[in-house]
């Protein structure tokens, strides 16, 4: 594994005001090989303080003194001349061109924007479920003439469920997945839904959420083939997806088909003993168990269990026999670390360890 013999790689944050933008902020100090050097927004911060642009909304920190009197400057590579690697926690109605353009000067960027997610030369990365798909980048960076390129996390509900999802296919394969999540409203970013919609309520919409979890499963299970390119799983999944008033963490109830009978021991053992590429290179922000099943028959809870593993690991639990499908299980997943800012810094910790940005 790379270690840190260098000098660490500039980084910035472009969104940095926002609530995936103070994640990434979070999670970046003292990072060991990427140094958090400069924050973007939009136009109206124009180049003020942090501390004066926004409000520190994690629960249970400070702001960090190190990115308090940095400016925030705008979202254009000009504006950011030295860094190498940005992560993007910018909105949908504006990442596609921002992204592009600091890909075309010569950056790195990880995203958590939908823009290029199932674009066919863009890796939508989870390093636990198909880290072999980050040899597409250098199949973009030939075809779009980038010197820098795009690497996507996943919507903050598949990543949980591709997680669950990989051994079992790995194991006995999986044929149909049904799902209901109940998300909460740090997904909607902040502010967020209006505290009189949600307190109270459960809002059984999530605009474009359920054809994300679903397109999304099935090129993260699928396979990138040199000359083809993305082939998606030949897996069914249909999606209910919730809002509901919980701050953070998105639980999901699920029921799968699998192409082999398995015991639940096997299906356990299974996710017990998974220990993908990150676990196995030690990346810095990898859990040491990307899988935690909880054996009391009222775990996971949303509350209890959404910071295992620092917010990284998906926590499963009440596996059982399902009278449609074969099983049916919980699992859960914090949607801002691991569903966003934590996997876009594990993507980069992949590339960094294989050599992915040397050459910007
Ligand atoms: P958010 O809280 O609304 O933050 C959005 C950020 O983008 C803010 O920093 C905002 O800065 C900036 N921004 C808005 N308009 C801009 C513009 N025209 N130019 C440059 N910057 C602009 O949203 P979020 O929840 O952090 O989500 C960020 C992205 O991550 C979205 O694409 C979202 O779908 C995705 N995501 C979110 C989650 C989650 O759980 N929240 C999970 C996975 C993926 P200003 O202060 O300048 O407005």
């Amino acid at each position: 594994m790379a270690t840190q013999t260098h000098k660490r790689i500039p980084v910035a944050v472009l969104g940095a005001t926002g609530m995936v933008g103070q994640r990434f902020i979070d999670l970046l100090q003292g990072h060991p090989w990427f140094e958090l050097v400069a924050l973007a927004a939009s136009e109206q911060h124009g180049g003020r303080a942090y501390s004066e642009a926004t409000r520190w909304r994690l629960p249970n920190s400070e702001m960090p003194t190190e990115v308090a009197s940095l400016p925030v400057v705008a979202c254009r590579p000009e504006a950011l001349p030295g860094v190498k690697v940005v992560f993007s926690a910018l909105p949908g109605e504006v990442a596609g061109d921002i992204e592009e353009a600091f890909a075309r000067a010569g950056v790195a960027v990880f995203s958590n924007a939908k823009n290029h997610r199932m674009a066919s030369d863009v890796p939508l990365l989870i390093p636990e479920v198909n880290a072999d798909h980050i040899a597409a980048i250098a199949f973009q960076r030939k075809e779009r003439g980038w010197p820098g390129f795009i690497i996507t996390n996943a919507n903050c509900s598949a990543t949980p469920l591709a997680m669950a999802l990989k051994p079992l296919q790995d194991a006995f394969g999986v044929r149909k997945v049904l799902l209901t999540t109940l998300q909460a409203i740090s997904g909607a970013g902040y502010p967020g839904l209006p505290s009189y919609d949600i307190l109270d309520n459960v809002i059984p919409y999530i605009g474009g959420e359920e054809e994300k979890l679903e397109s999304e499963t099935r090129k993260m299970l699928g396979s990138w083939q040199e000359g083809q390119g993305f082939v998606d799983a030949p897996l069914a999944v249909s999606a209910h997806c919730t809002r509901v008033s919980t701050r953070e963490g998105h639980l999901e109830c699920a029921s799968v088909e699998l192409e082999r009978e398995a015991s639940p021991e096997e299906i356990i053992a299974v996710w017990e003993g998974y220990r993908p590429l990150p676990q196995q290179l030690g990346l810095p922000s990898a859990p040491e168990q990307a899988l935690i099943y909880r054996r009391e028959v009222d775990r996971p809870q949303t509350v209890r269990d959404r910071d295992a593993g620092k917010g990284m690991s998906a926590v499963l639990g009440r596996l059982r026999p399902c009278p449609i499908f074969s099983y049916k299980f919980v699992v859960l997943g914090h949607n801002t670390i691991r569903g966003a800012a934590g996997g876009s810094v594990l993507n980069a910790e992949l590339c960094y360890a294989q050599g992915f940005l040397t050459d910007l």
